[in-house]
């Protein structure tokens, strides 16, 4: 098959995708090691049958809902290639909205010492050490397989000021503080019907779903945050679209002062954040 046509059979291939042109070329590229700009210009040359039939196999799993991003191994976050497996949540544009907030945040601390829980692939974490070298920066995750994804990523993206620790929320922290906290947690409710679109059921169901309302994992790390704030630090998190009033209100009756959402680039209050009083 020359390439156009295998690219044309891959498309309509993924009719149930909902971007069956791009996943298509991706993949091809992917399995061809080309770039855009050989692609478009060799669309008549002639695929090789090995490469044709890794193509054909990769479609078929994406066919079934697995991500492109664990096809390739890859994805961009805050212009970094990060690579992910099914072991880590694929990393999220709207994900890019905490990073801006952080860094906004933590521009008022000289050398900001930063917590960041459940870093899954290092997203967060790359991005945020890409921009504060001179931040110190802790990154945790309950698993070490885990841990052993956001490793490969900070080694990839010389992240030298991210120490990766073995942590469930704070439990495994305790005696330390920090000045600022945030987190991309799981936030998804147990029967969101969201759940049902076939690439979520390829990622860990730990990094998606806390409890019936998607606020567990919320009400957990709120309560907690003022014990591993110093006065003044901030608690910064990512959630829903329609969470941001509920936590609030949980920030707000734990004591914290200042506390607002940011909006993400859909419009919705995507991060909520609010400051440990004096
Ligand atoms: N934003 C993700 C989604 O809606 C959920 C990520 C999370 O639970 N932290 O697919």
């Amino acid at each position: 098959m020359k390439i156009r046509e295998l690219l044309d059979w891959s498309s309509k291939s993924l009719v149930r995708s909902s971007s069956p042109d791009i996943d298509a070329w991706v993949l091809l590229k992917f399995v061809l090691q080309a770039d855009d700009s050989w692609l478009i210009s060799n669309e008549h040359a002639p695929v090789g049958s090995q490469d044709e039939a890794r193509i054909r196999e990769l479609i078929e799993l994406r066919k079934r809902g697995v991500p492109v991003a664990y096809l390739t191994n890859s994805r961009q976050f805050w212009s970094k290639d990060l690579y992910v497996d099914s072991r880590v949540l694929v990393p999220r544009p709207e994900t890019e909205t905490l990073v801006e907030t952080v860094l906004r945040i933590a521009r008022s601390f000289r050398s900001p010492d930063i917590l960041e829980l459940g870093t899954g692939s290092g997203a967060i974490a790359v991005a945020l050490s890409s921009k504060m070298p001179h931040a110190k920066m802790t990154a945790t995750d309950l698993s070490q397989e885990v841990l052993a994804v956001a490793k490969i990523n900070l080694q990839r993206h010389d992240c030298t000021n991210v120490n990766l620790e073995k942590a469930d929320w704070f439990s495994g922290l305790e005696g330390r503080r920090f000045d600022l906290i945030c987190s991309n947690p799981p936030y998804v409710g147990r029967n969101d019907p969201h759940l049902e679109v076939p690439e979520l059921q390829h990622e860990p169901q730990s990094a998606l779903v806390a409890g019936k309302d998607g606020l567990d994992a919320i009400r957990q790390i709120v309560s907690a945050a003022s014990g591993y704030l110093h006065s003044k630090g901030w608690l910064i998190l990512e959630h829903a679209y329609d969470q941001a009033g509920d936590i609030r209100a949980m920030m707000n009756n734990a004591g914290f002062v200042d506390v607002h959402s940011e909006k993400d680039l859909s419009g919705h209050d995507r991060v909520s954040l609010g400051r440990k009083s004096e």
